[in-house]
């Protein structure tokens, strides 16, 4: 499924009466089976993009379009194809990890049987085998990002919108989710949109690194990640990689700079 974003406009009502216009004329499109990285300092509206994509918000104008490439005259719904993975996990507390997993088949109607079968099927492929019948409270931070991740995936959806989806996890954690997400990429060929302001994680996995400009959020750059698959975290020390990096460190400085200037301003007028 293509993600086809067109000349999409964000504008947020501001708290003192001053609009805040989140993202400008952003165009793109998100190629069927690509994994795009949106690269870019805080507050330059990555989250609210990928919200829009996924239906949750609407654009204040222009318009996401999801594409079927072998049908592109049918129209698909808005956050019909896709699901969400955030930083902030969502799962339920008093639901042991099985039947978090097994959530979205559940309000599919799927029997019981079935869909714990499913559910377990996928837990144990992120490496959770045993911790079925756990509660979330009592695993580790990084662990209870592979049942966040075994529960999107169960939906089998073309599209994953993963927003700092291991922002809050700790470096090595971090890396194991890194390489767990690579495994299920060249598995699944999913289209995948993931949000992110580190740099060497947007290049280890995307195909591309969209760059964008701190607020109002326009593309900035997008950079072609021509690093082979399947990837692994020696590729980080290649001389290929070191030229990305410099090539994404550049371009995303300044808008680290301007982006901490409209922070210091904010506060000012507070
Ligand atoms: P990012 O994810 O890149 O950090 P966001 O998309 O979260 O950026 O936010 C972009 C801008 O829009 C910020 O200035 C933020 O305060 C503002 N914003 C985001 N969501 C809302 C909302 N629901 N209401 C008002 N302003 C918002
Ligand atoms: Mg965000």
């Amino acid at each position: 499924m293509d993600v086809i974003a067109e000349n999409v406009t964000q504008i947020w009502p501001g708290r003192h009466g001053d609009d805040v216009v989140a993202l400008d004329s952003f165009s793109h499109r998100f190629a069927s089976g690509r994994f795009s990285c949106l690269l870019g300092p805080s507050g330059c509206g990555k989250s609210t993009l990928v919200q829009i994509v996924g239906g949750l918000e609407q654009a204040t104008s222009g318009a996401v379009r999801i594409v079927d490439p072998k049908r592109p005259d049918a129209m698909r719904p808005l956050g019909a194809d896709s699901v969400m993975v955030w930083q902030h996990l969502n799962l339920f507390p008093w639901r042991s990890v099985v039947d978090n997993v097994a959530f979205g088949l559940e309000m599919q109607g799927v029997p019981k049987a079935q869909r714990h079968e499913r559910a377990r099927a996928l837990v144990a492929s992120v490496g959770l085998r045993g911790f079925e019948n756990h509660l979330p409270g009592h695993l580790s931070g990084g662990m209870r990002q592979r049942v966040a991740l075994a529960r999107a995936l169960i939906l089998e959806r073309p599209i994953m919108l993963m927003d700092e989806p291991f922002g809050a996890l700790d470096a090595q954690t971090k890396i194991v989710m890194q390489e767990e997400l690579l495994r299920i990429f060249d598995e699944t060929k999913k289209t995948i949109l993931f949000v992110t302001h580190a740099i060497e994680e947007a290049i280890l996995l995307g195909d591309e690194v969209i760059v964008m400009t701190a607020r109002p959020g326009r593309i900035k750059e997008v950079i072609k990640v021509d690093l082979p698959r399947p990837r692994s975290l020696e590729m980080v020390s290649s001389k290929a990689f070191g030229e990305l990096f410099d090539r994404a460190f550049h371009l995303i400085r300044e808008e680290v700079m301007t982006s901490m200037a409209q922070q210091a301003k904010a506060l000012e007028e507070q």
